[in-house]
């Protein structure tokens, strides 16, 4: 069976770790940096980013979060994880604040507002529906969410939304950001893939449709095993990891 680490600092942790389980994945709890020896590839939830970036400065993950995602290794990040992955994050006291980097983008940390101004809308999710059958939709939740504004040319669209007019009104963070960067695009990304990162500003985790899920599991075993065709090609280190984990690690039932 499959294990998948879950990043179970703070957030949506147990959501996604019982959506797995629903896939018949194991999702693991990683909360020190040696527990990432143990798995192939690592959800980060969404939640608050600043509350766990201190808890990830505390346990000093960091180092090990950015090694994981520079060998290679499938990451896909919610919400908070997308700011965590994201080159160049924006917005609100968002300096200073420590992240992982390695996707090519810049994020707007709480693009769409504050909390009250969290909403859902059905995205268009081509690339989803092509891969994973079902409707052309999926339903994004959107709490406190941020949103791409730019990305780099390995990055790939996976769903865009349009933001309403009322919305931008709505939003301090839109607004200063149209009058920072002159951003006058009523579209922003929401959804995106580069190579081994995943990166979405919603949360599936908090609905039915299990679908960004089991595109995550197939898109980590095929990256996964292009990487260790290739390093046994070059008889490097087996970065597979499907082997016996070294230690005891709490799973969530
Ligand atoms: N914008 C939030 C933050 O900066 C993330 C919100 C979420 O993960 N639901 O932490």
């Amino acid at each position: 069976m499959a294990v998948v680490g879950v990043l179970a600092l703070q957030g949506s942790f147990n959501e996604h770790i019982a959506v797995l389980r629903r896939l018949g994945v194991k999702g693991v709890e990683i909360k020190k940096p040696e527990q990432l020896d143990n798995v192939a590839s690592l959800i980060i939830p969404g939640g608050e980013s600043t509350t766990m970036a201190k808890l990830a400065q505390y346990h000093n993950l960091f180092p090990a979060l950015r090694e994981f995602v520079k060998m290679g290794k499938p990451v896909w990040g919610t919400c908070a994880g997308l700011i965590f992955l994201a080159n160049k994050a924006t917005g609100q006291k968002i300096g200073g604040q420590e992240l992982i980097g390695g996707l090519d983008c810049t994020v707007h940390r709480n693009f769409f507002g504050s909390q009250i101004q969290s909403f859902e809308t059905e995205l268009s999710v081509p690339e989803l529906a092509s891969k994973e059958g079902g409707p052309e939709t999926f339903r994004g939740v959107f709490i406190r969410a941020p949103a791409i504004l730019e990305v780099g040319p390995e990055v790939q669209v996976l769903a865009d939304y349009t933001v309403p007019t009322n919305k931008v009104l709505d939003s301090n963070s839109a607004v200063e950001m149209r009058e920072e960067k002159n951003w006058s695009e009523e579209k922003v990304i929401v959804a995106v893939r580069q190579g081994n990162l995943l990166a979405t500003a919603f949360h599936p985790e908090l609905t039915a449709d299990s679908r960004w899920h089991s595109y995550f599991l197939k898109m980590a075993s095929n990256v996964l095993e292009e990487a260790s065709s290739s390093i046994v090609a070059v008889g490097g280190v087996d970065l597979s990891l499907n082997k016996q984990p070294k230690n005891d690690l709490p799973i969530f039932q």
